[in-house]
């Protein structure tokens, strides 16, 4: 059976690596993957069988290649056997003018945010559909809800990252397989330390201070978001009880969308 087979991209660091461990201690079986080295990599799958004592794998693989983007999903299936859950997370962000933004930049944020989901549910979601079970959680961002200035390619990754899902949930409704984004706001992972930096040298406060003060420009939440509550919230949408959610995209923002 397929159902506790779990590909998360992105899964060395952040969000990815708190989900991975959730899901573990759940008994779900792991396919890892992001960007660093396959010792890195493997000494993370490792922990995670010897905490767990789940399946847990790595592969490194860059996902603004499709070669190696294939590779991680031919590896996946071939150590874990089909893959019922996929978690699309791996991302990315640069901050900058529209008319600044480097096209460079441009590209590989809608390569690895946008382009690798629509990549690995094109090949994932018919096995899905086959044993009538299967489960994708793409995660955008408020981003995919809002926008702000400086973020264009970060936005339209995210926005489209919502649209894609909507349209697979559609398609894939009556094939017991539901499609569904989750929406975080500022969340405590390593993503934010430059934006912390930025704002820390501009106000001319600590990287502490900074954190709440960028916190509160958009967010009536004065904290961080834990990455193990985005976990959780992936936990639901695997589970029985979220059978009938599909095509929603859920924020997890300390009211930010709210405004
Ligand atoms: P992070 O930087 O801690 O982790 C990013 C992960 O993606 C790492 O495992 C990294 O190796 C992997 N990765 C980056 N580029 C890759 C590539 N080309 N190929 C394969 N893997 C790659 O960041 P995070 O905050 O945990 O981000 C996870 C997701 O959550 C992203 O999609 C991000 O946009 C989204 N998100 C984060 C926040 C936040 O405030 N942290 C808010 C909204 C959405």
């Amino acid at each position: 059976m397929n159902k506790e087979n779990v590909l998360i991209t992105g899964s060395t660091s952040g969000i990815g690596l708190a989900t991975a461990r959730v899901l573990a201690a759940q008994g779900f079986n792991l396919m890892l993957n992001g960007l660093e080295s396959d010792a890195e990599g493997s000494a993370l799958a490792e922990g995670l069988r010897r905490e767990f004592g789940v399946k847990a794998s790595y592969c490194q693989a860059d996902l603004a290649n499709t070669g190696q983007l294939q590779q991680l999903i031919a590896e996946a299936q071939a150590d874990l056997g089909p893959i019922g859950v996929l978690v699309n997370n791996a991302g990315i962000q640069f901050t900058s003018s529209l008319e600044e933004f480097p096209p460079e930049k441009w590209d590989v944020i809608i390569a690895v945010n946008l382009s690798a989901a629509f990549h690995t549910m094109q090949r994932l979601m018919p096995a899905m559909q086959q044993e009538g079970w299967g489960r994708v959680i793409n995660i955008a961002s408020v981003h995919g809800l809002v926008a702000s200035p400086n973020k264009a390619a970060y936005c339209a990754a995210k926005h489209g990252l919502v649209g894609l899902s909507k349209v697979a949930a559609l398609e894939y409704a009556e094939h017991g397989v539901t499609v569904n984004c989750i929406c975080p706001g500022w969340t405590d992972t390593p993503i934010l330390n430059h934006q912390f930096n930025e704002y820390a040298k501009t106000h001319g406060v600590s990287f502490e201070e900074a954190k709440l003060g960028l916190i509160q420009t958009k967010a009536p939440y004065p904290e961080l978001i834990s990455p193990e509550a985005i976990g959780r919230m992936i936990q639901f949408l695997i589970s029985d009880s979220a059978d009938a959610i599909t095509g929603t995209s859920i924020p997890i923002d300390g009211g930010w969308t709210a405004q």
